[in-house]
C-alpha cells in the first residue's frame, strides 16, 4: 500500500458539507452570509500527548475531540477538518482502528474530513478544524468584566487522576482507573453548550491545561482578576480514591478535562441554571471576576490559598 492508497482507503469519504473534499490540491467550502469562519488546530505527539501504547481507535476519537472542544469554547458550529499524519511505518491495523475512531467522532458531530497530508515520521496527529458562527457572536477570552460570575461545566479531575495512575504517582482500584481512563481517552467536546452560551457568556475557554491555569488566560486577556471558591468546584467522584492533596491538584490543575470554563453577568444566572437543566449537564458557579490581575483560590473560611499547582506547560517540562 502506498501513500495514495492509504489516503483513499482510510481517509477518503464523501464530504457532505463541503463543495470539494479530499482528492484535489485544496478543498473548497462555503460560509453562509453574515457568518465568520472559526479555525483552530491541535497536534498530538506520541510520548507527549498520549502514551505509546494508546488504543488507536480511542486516539482517533480524542484527536478530533480536542479540536472540537476548541470550537465549542468559541461558540462555533464545527463543519470541516483536515488531518496531517506522520506515521513511523505503514501499519494497517493501526490505521483501520484510528480512522474508525476518527470518523465515529466526526459522524457524531456531523463534520467532514476534507483534506490533509500524510508522511513518514514519528507518530504525530495534527488536525485543523473549521466551523462558523454569526459574525460578532464568538465567545472570546477577552470579554470578562469585574462582577461577572465564573462557571464550569461537568466535573473536573478524572483525566488527571488517570495520568497520575498511569505514571505510578497513585494506585487506583481497577474499576476507578478504568473510568478515569475513559475520561482521559474520550473527552466529550461541549459543542452544544458552546452554541447555547452565545449571548449568555461574556468569555469562555475549554479546560485543557487545568482550571486555574486556563482561567488565568481569561484574566490576562480580559485585564481582570478572578476568585475561585475551591469548595464549590465540582470534581469527579473517582477523585474520592485520591489522597486529599492530589485530589486538589487533579481538579484545580489537572489538564485534559475539556470542560468549558466561562464567565457571565449575574443577570444571566437563571438562564444558565435553566440551560444546565435542558442540556442535562452540570453547570456550576465557582467564583467571580474581580478587579486585579491574578486568580485567587479561596477556601470555605474565606482564606486565600497560595496557588502551588501549575497547568501543564509543554516547554516548562521539557528538560
Ligand atoms: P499534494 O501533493 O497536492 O499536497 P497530497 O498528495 O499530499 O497532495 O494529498 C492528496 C489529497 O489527499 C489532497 O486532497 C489531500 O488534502 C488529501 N490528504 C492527504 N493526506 C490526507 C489525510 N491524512 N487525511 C485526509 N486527506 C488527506
Ligand atoms: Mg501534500
Amino acid at each position: 500500500m502506498n501513500e495514495f492508497d492509504l489516503i483513499t482507503h482510510y481517509f477518503k469519504r464523501p464530504a457532505k458539507n463541503a463543495d470539494l473534499g479530499v482528492g484535489d490540491d485544496a478543498a473548497l467550502v462555503s460560509v453562509a452570509a453574515g457568518h465568520q469562519l472559526a479555525i483552530s488546530a491541535d497536534m498530538l505527539v506520541e510520548g507527549r500527548h498520549f502514551f505509546s501504547d494508546a488504543n488507536p481507535e480511542r486516539l482517533g476519537c480524542k484527536a478530533l475531540a480536542v479540536n472540537l472542544s476548541d470550537l465549542a469554547a468559541m461558540g462555533a458550529k464545527p463543519s470541516w477538518f483536515t488531518l496531517s499524519l506522520a506515521l513511523p511505518k505503514m501499519d494497517e491495523p493501526w490505521l483501520a482502528a484510528f480512522s474508525r475512531g476518527l470518523f465515529a467522532m466526526a459522524d457524531q458531530h456531523d463534520i467532514s474530513l476534507i483534506g490533509g497530508d500524510t508522511t513518514c515520521g514519528p507518530l504525530t496527529i495534527a488536525i485543523q478544524i473549521a466551523g462558523s458562527l454569526p459574525r460578532g457572536q464568538a465567545l472570546l477570552r477577552s470579554g470578562a468584566k469585574p462582577g461577572d460570575e465564573v462557571w464550569v461545566s461537568g466535573a473536573l479531575g478524572a483525566a488527571a487522576a488517570a495520568v497520575m495512575h498511569r505514571t505510578g504517582r497513585v494506585s487506583l482500584p481497577d474499576d476507578v482507573a478504568e473510568r478515569c481512563d475513559l475520561r482521559l481517552d474520550l473527552p466529550i467536546p461541549r459543542i452544544e453548550l458552546g452554541l447555547r452560551l452565545r449571548g449568555i457568556a461574556s468569555a469562555a475557554l475549554d479546560i485543557s491545561d487545568g482550571l486555574l491555569a486556563d482561567l488565568r488566560h481569561i484574566c490576562e486577556q480580559s485585564a481582570c482578576g478572578a476568585e475561585v471558591w475551591m469548595d464549590a468546584v465540582p470534581f469527579a467522584g473517582e477523585l474520592d480514591a485520591l489522597p486529599e492533596s492530589l485530589r486538589y491538584e487533579a481538579f484545580l490543575a489537572g489538564g485534559d478535562d475539556y470542560e468549558l470554563c466561562f464567565t457571565a453577568a449575574p443577570d444571566q444566572h437563571k438562564a444558565i441554571i435553566a440551560l444546565a437543566d435542558e442540556l442535562k449537564l452540570g453547570l456550576t458557579h465557582i467564583g467571580k471576576i474581580i478587579q486585579g490581575t491574578t486568580v485567587h483560590l479561596i477556601d470555605a473560611k474565606q482564606q486565600h490559598l497560595p496557588i502551588i499547582f501549575h497547568g501543564f506547560d509543554h516547554f516548562a517540562y521539557e528538560s
